[in-house]
């Protein structure tokens, strides 16, 4: 800043830090899809995602850096977690993903999932800070309605987010609606179980009047058979909601597999017989490691 006296700028310099994050690496799937890893100011890496398709250009970011939730299929969640992002860190990720998405495809960016590394209502605070600056005139003046923050379900947090009225979307990591089951996957389900997750949901839409999400990765053999179907249907049943069924994204810490096509075919239509929106979500960016549930900094 030339434009400032040399011994003011000294003094700046002295006196204060500009903690930008850089982008590290950046890598294009073969679908367009591309994984940027984004190194922070005390070298601490995280990774974030672009993901065009024909209606959309979604920027999924972290909020964590590791997460401290270990669920079993997700990359993530073997890495331990080191801290929180602050509002800033967060807000950057978002400046940097919108800029590649003008400079690569010419589109602005439409939408932004916070479906990255961590769990968003464990930092709860820095969340909210960073969609304000998002969503701020000043800001990036996006409308809150293109924002989805993704939760592994912290039903005290679900409910403090129903109480704040917030305007953006919310989505429920489901995976398996039987407490048995989802805690062999979920562990956070010991102490937020499939019956505190309805009571939370049910809160958060009787406050915002917002439906919710709930985002299902279809695993072979372990969630995707008839029986777990119906289970899903009559937890779907007790809340408003849409369901996103996710092909799974296998990772090399665990043997997890997808199911196939045809039994993903299957189980949907299993829940549309139940009268449930259901989606089927394919996979983007998976040969970069850059898909659903795949973020591990494996770049580093
Ligand atoms: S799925 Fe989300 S909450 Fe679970 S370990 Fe991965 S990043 Fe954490």
């Amino acid at each position: 800043m030339t434009n400032l006296s040399k011994a003011l700028r000294e003094k700046l310099i002295e006196r204060f830090e500009i903690k930008a994050v850089k982008i590290l690496t950046q890598q294009k799937s073969k679908d367009g899809t591309i994984k940027v890893a984004f190194k922070l100011w005390d070298d601490n890496i995280i990774e974030g995602v672009l993901i065009p398709t024909a209606s959309r250009m979604t920027a999924c970011v972290s909020s964590q850096v590791g997460c401290s939730l270990s669920c079993a299929f997700c990359a993530t969640g073997f890495l331990e977690r080191q801290r929180n992002l602050d509002a800033a860190e967060i807000y950057d990720q978002v400046v940097l993903i919108a800029q590649l998405a003008v400079k690569n495809y010419n589109i602005p960016l439409s939408n932004i999932v916070f479906m990255g590394m961590g769990e968003p209502l464990l930092n709860y605070a820095n969340v909210m800070k960073g969609i304000d600056y998002i969503t701020k005139p000043e800001g990036l003046g996006m409308s809150p309605q293109r924002i989805t923050v993704s939760t592994a379900g912290i039903t005290k947090m679900i409910k403090r987010l129903g109480d704040e009225n917030v305007k953006f979307n919310l989505a429920l990591s489901l995976h398996a609606a039987n407490d048995v089951r989802r805690s062999s996957i979920m562990p956070i389900n010991d102490t937020n179980n499939l019956e505190m997750l309805v009571e939370a949901l049910n809160y958060f839409h009787e406050k915002t009047g917002t439906r919710v999400t709930l985002e299902y990765c279809v695993i072979n053999d372990t969630n995707d058979h008839e029986q777990e179907a119906l289970e899903l249907a009559q937890f779907a049943k007790r809340v408003k909601c849409k369901i996103n069924l996710i092909e799974y994204n296998p990772i090399e810490m665990a043997t997890f597999k997808a199911s196939s096509s045809e039994k993903i075919e299957k189980f949907a239509a299993i829940l549309e017989q139940q009268k449930l929106i259901v989606n089927i979500r394919r996979s983007r960016g998976k040969d970069i490691d850059a898909a659903c549930g795949q973020l591990a900094n494996k770049n580093k």
